[in-house]
């Protein structure tokens, strides 16, 4: 049996209730036995055995009062995965499906993909299954008060810089960075993607959207291709969505479609950012808003979506961007893509496709950019606000968007090397995999057991 093998069923009977982190596992262990095969120090060091198990896993009870004055309760965590090579780095995600397996799957491909950046930050992820959705500003804000509490005594900007990812944005960073500062009484950068006016970055808002199209640009430009004139379909309408809407129609393409966890839009003439905007971060609306606001759109609610389909993938295009959650692109879908001519697909959100679709798309031999390095500009410009803060800097946003531009064609090339270097060019999965592992794993040779 494979090196591989053992230490997947070894996971597999450890932790069978955490389904996500397993699909994350086998994705990556699966792609590393060129790697493994031709270096035996790695088993030698048992890293594969350490690097799938977190240093750390803070669990802890939040308490909050609503404004009816009922007592909530919720459940925080913070998986503080491998700080092998940087402090611990990586979002804060509030949704009712967060559970420690969702966290531990998010940690571990942070890992690879902060390795992969080539900046000195670590893998961690945390949050709660608090859902922010119908609840109050001041109730969000009772919520982030008291996850704080609890949390401030295990980040620092030098140990753990957690960041935003689903159900955190701007306003709950704020309330956070807002709790940090009156526990501690310091003013650090512990968190990313603060606002610019308490020492955030310009350009991190927008920077994990842009840099997915910066990513699947030069995956487009090494097929000698340009978004010039392109269809694109992109799912989710948060932050990721938004913003890699904005930088499409940028670079010349069509963003035609975006959708939340009610339904999706699609609109021939293509999404209107500054509605999507005003809908999503003023309103805080549904999508059936949009429509309201737009006469071209059209909006399908998801009880009409194809039998176990997500509608967006339906539409024709030459270019796909899923930047919702994960598991939201199956093989029907894949299969859906391929017959319609798709030629690309970026993932900005994290594990958006499974593990099928992911095959599909390598034996089509398309452009296909995985999340851990396609979405990678979100943590890489983390990194430069962290870099700002601790120089006591503010660079404008040229500045960082230049860099971003650099760090997501940096990513790319070295994906695409390594996947030469593998025999297997490309395949984009294997390249960052191996790229991010490498980096991580040979570190944690040289910091001793
Ligand atoms: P947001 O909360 O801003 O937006 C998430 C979007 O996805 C919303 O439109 C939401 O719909 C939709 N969505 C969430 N869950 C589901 C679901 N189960 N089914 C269908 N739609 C869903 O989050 P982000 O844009 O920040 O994050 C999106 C993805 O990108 C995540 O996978 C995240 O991990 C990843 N990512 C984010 C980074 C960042 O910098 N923010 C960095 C790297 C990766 P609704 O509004 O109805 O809930």
């Amino acid at each position: 049996m494979s090196y591989v093998q053992q230490v997947m069923d070894s996971l597999k009977e450890k932790y069978a209730h955490q389904p996500v982190f397993l699909q994350a596992a086998q994705e990556v262990l699966q792609s590393l036995q060129p790697a493994l095969d031709k270096n035996k120090k790695y088993q030698e060091h048992k890293i594969l055995e350490r690097i799938v198990e977190p240093e750390r896993v803070i669990s802890f009870r939040v308490d909050w009062v609503d404004d009816k004055g009922q007592v909530q309760v919720n459940r925080g965590y913070r998986v503080q995965y491998n700080s092998a090579i940087g402090p611990y780095k990586g979002g804060l995600r509030l949704h009712p499906s967060v559970n420690l397996g969702v966290l531990k799957f998010l940690g571990f491909e942070q890992i690879f993909k902060n390795a992969l950046s080539g900046l000195a930050i670590g893998g961690g992820k945390g949050g709660s299954d608090f859902d922010p959705k119908g609840k109050s500003d001041t109730e969000v804000m009772r919520f982030c008060q008291a996850f704080m509490t609890e949390l401030h005594r295990y980040i620092g900007a030098t140990i753990d810089v957690p960041a935003g990812d689903i159900g955190v944005g701007g306003r709950e960073i704020g309330y956070l960075y807002g709790q940090w500062k009156r526990l501690t009484q310091s003013f650090e950068g512990v968190l990313t993607g603060k606002n610019v006016l308490y020492g955030g970055s310009l350009a991190r808002t927008e920077a994990t959207g842009y840099g997915a199209v910066y990513f699947a640009q030069r995956m487009l430009e090494s097929r000698k291709e340009s978004f010039e004139g392109k269809v694109c379909t992109v799912s989710g309408a948060g932050n990721v969505a938004t913003y890699c809407c904005e930088k499409l129609w940028q670079v010349g393409a069509r963003p035609v479609t975006v959708s939340d966890s009610r339904g999706m839009i699609y609109d021939a003439e293509g999404i209107r950012v500054d509605v999507l905007k005003q809908v999503k971060e003023v309103e805080r609306a549904s999508l059936t808003r949009y429509a309201e606001l737009v006469s071209s759109a059209k909006y399908t609610p998801v009880t009409e979506y194809p039998q176990g389909r997500n509608a967006v993938w339906s539409v024709p295009c030459d270019a796909a961007f899923p930047c919702a959650t994960q598991n939201e692109l199956n093989l029907a879908d894949a299969e859906s893509l391929l017959a319609n001519g798709c030629k690309c697909v970026a993932e900005g959100a994290n594990m958006p496709s499974t593990l099928d679709a992911v095959h599909a798309f390598i034996k089509a031999g398309i452009a296909y950019g995985p999340a851990k390095a396609a979405n990678a500009g979100g943590v890489s410009t983390s990194q430069l606000e962290m870099a700002q803060n601790a120089s006591m800097q503010s660079w404008p946003f040229e500045t960082v968007d230049a860099n971003l531009k650099r760090i997501m064609t940096n990513i790319h090339d070295s994906a695409a090397a390594t996947a030469e270097e593998f025999g297997q060019p490309g395949n984009l999965v294997l390249g960052a995999n191996i790229a991010g592992f490498r980096k991580v794993a040979d570190t944690m040779i040289m910091l001793g057991v």
